[in-house]
Order: C-alpha cells, then structure tokens, then sequence
C-alpha cells in the first residue's frame, strides 16, 4: 500500500500571487500549482489530499484558535493518513510549531511545517524544495514530532526561531541539532528523536487565548512600565533577560513590581535573549534577585515555546502549583534540563 499523507494548506507565502498591495493568498491557487508540477505525479512521492483553509491567512494574523482549527484538523484525519504537513507562513510558524506538540499529545506520526520565502509561482523559489520534501519526510519516517522543514533543515518545531526574514536558511533551533537534514539523501538523527508513548491514541488538547505577554529587559527599562506590563490581567510573562538570566539588580522598585506579579500569581517565567545557550539564575547576583522575586527558569526555552507553552497549560484546568511545576519540566522535548553537578 502507498503512503497517504494529509496537506493543510493555512496560507502564507509559499502559495500566495502578486496583487496591487503586494503578495497575498488566492484560493486555489495553490493546488492550481501542485496540478501543474511534475515532481508530485513522481510515483516515489506519496499520495496526499489537501486541505484549503477558509479564509487562507498570512500567518502574521494567526491567533491560537488558528493553532486549534489545525490540531482539530490533524485529529479528525488522524487515522486515515500516516503523515501530515502543515502549508504555513514563515513569520510565525516557529509559534505554531512550538504550541501544536502540547496540543497533540500521544502524537505517533510526523506533523511537518513548511512554507517558503518565494512562492511557487516565482521561476526562483524554495517553496518547492521544501514541500516535497517536507512531503516525503512525514510519508516515510515514523516519528512523533511536530518539526518545522525549512531549508534543508528538518528542525524540533518547539525549539525553531526565525532566522532570517529573507535567507532560504530561515529557521535555526540553536538549543538542539537538526532532527534531519537533506542533502544528496534525507539524513534523520534518530538519536534526537523523540520516542513513541502512549497506545497510539491521539489525544487533543483544547487550548484558548490567555492574557500573556512578553517583557525584554533593556538597559534602563523603568520600574512604572514593568508594574504595567504585570498588571491585572494578565497571568503569565515571558522574561526576556541578559546573558544566562540575569536583569537589574540595583532597581529595588522594579523588582518589587516584579515580587508583587508573582504574589498575586503572575507567572514569570526567565528566558535569555541569547539565541544560544540556558538560563542559570544562581551564577550572577543580578539573577538569583530575579530568582527571589519569584521569577522561575525557563531553562533553553525559546521564547515562542515558552509564550506557546504557558497558553497551553493556562488553558487546562490545572492548579498554580501544577503549572509552575510543568512550566519546568520538559513535556515535548522543548527543554533540556542542567544535569547535576
Ligand atoms: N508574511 C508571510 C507569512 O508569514 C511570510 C511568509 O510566509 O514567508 O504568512
């Protein structure tokens, strides 16, 4: 039996046409292309239906119901295919990588995100290496990841950032190798990957908005903006802090504000502004204030898994305890922990 994966086609550019305003999504279009290339009629490409979203949608208009519709997606068709890709915009798809694993749980089979700097329609473009191979790794291999294909790079989706707003080598995951790279062949490192749990059952998590946000530290960033930013209502804060999770010890009155939020239950979790590297708030005096504050480490955590993690725990009906617990342990392999010593 040949293998049959599942395209859900949510927009972004790798399908989009000119028009006056610049590119933009078409209904139709798209598959209008895929009719059109020889490569996919290839009887070593797997078979595959796809599904046009309604409306298509330039990812920078994506919204966690957006994230919901996919993985409603993904578990309705479940059963029926052995692989899936997800057509996305580049702008946030490190964001919809980073929430789908959380949402998916017991996931057994490849959910593959691609997209493209230039369209299909373009003579020069990298659409078209991406999607059939992006087609071929959730046809052939066997794994429960939801990673991110991007330039010949096959990446953890919650550990990708964007990279690059105009490279073809737009995606990185600094904090872990390539799951796969593709070269003369497709290279996976089945080391990296993560193993199967479960009996094989997916099962959904339904995840809502929750009023969350993101603070960067800067040098003389004011107390007064810091209380705003944690004031009611929001719940949860990604801490972008210097070096290995270090901020302004010296303002007594921005670490207040930063000790009030987490007393009333803000969560305030500590992620480096380094594309590289892990938060060790014990090395410096300037983090271990952040630390007695309240704040807790994010440990490698990209900031868009930590923002997608957060929305995801919120959204259960867990208790502050159980989330600032979860909110440290690795449920997808989007984190790694300090080993001892
Ligand atoms: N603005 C586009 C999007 O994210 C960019 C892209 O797809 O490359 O939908």
């Amino acid at each position: 039996m040949g293998k049959k994966i599942y395209i859900a086609y949510t927009g972004g550019t790798i399908g989009m046409r000119h028009h006056r305003e610049g590119y933009e999504p078409a209904p139709g279009y798209l598959q209008e292309l895929m009719r059109q290339m020889p490569e996919l009629a290839n009887p070593e490409m797997p078979g595959y239906a796809i599904q046009e979203y309604t409306p298509l949608i330039d990812s920078s208009d994506m919204h966690p119901r957006n994230w919901m519709a996919i993985a409603r997606d993904i578990a309705a068709n479940y059963d029926r295919y052995d692989g899936f890709v997800i057509l996305h915009g580049t702008d946030t798809m490190a964001y919809t990588a980073s929430a789908l694993p959380f949402m998916l749980r017991g996931l057994g089979k490849p959910v593959i995100l691609t997209g493209g700097q230039i369209p299909l329609c373009e003579v020069r473009n990298d659409s078209r290496e991406n999607l059939i191979t992006a087609m071929l790794i959730a046809a052939r291999y066997r794994m429960p990841e939801v990673a991110l294909f991007f330039g010949n790079k096959l990446l953890r989706g919650n550990r990708a950032v964007k990279v690059s707003a105009d490279g073809f080598a737009a995606f990185d995951s600094p904090n872990l190798p390539p799951l796969g790279r593709a070269g003369l062949g497709i290279h996976i490192d089945w080391d990296l990957i993560l193993p199967i749990t479960g009996n094989g059952g997916l099962n959904l998590i339904e995840v809502t908005s929750a009023p969350v946000g993101v603070l960067r530290l800067f040098p003389g960033i004011s107390a007064d903006i810091v209380a705003n930013l944690l004031a009611p209502p929001i719940r949860g804060v990604v801490l972008e802090t210097y070096g290995v999770g270090n901020g302004p010890s010296s303002d007594g009155d921005l670490l207040e504000a930063i000790r009030a939020a987490s007393r009333r239950g803000v969560l305030i979790v500590n992620c480096t502004q380094c594309l590289q590297g892990r938060v060790r708030m014990g090395a410096y005096a300037t983090g271990a204030a952040l630390e007695k504050a309240g704040v807790i480490s994010g440990f490698d955590l990209t900031t868009e898994a930590a923002l997608a993690k957060m929305i995801c725990l919120f959204s259960r009906n867990l208790s502050q305890e159980r989330i600032i617990d979860l909110m440290q342990t690795p449920l997808a392999g989007e984190m790694t922990l300090p080993t001892a010593g």
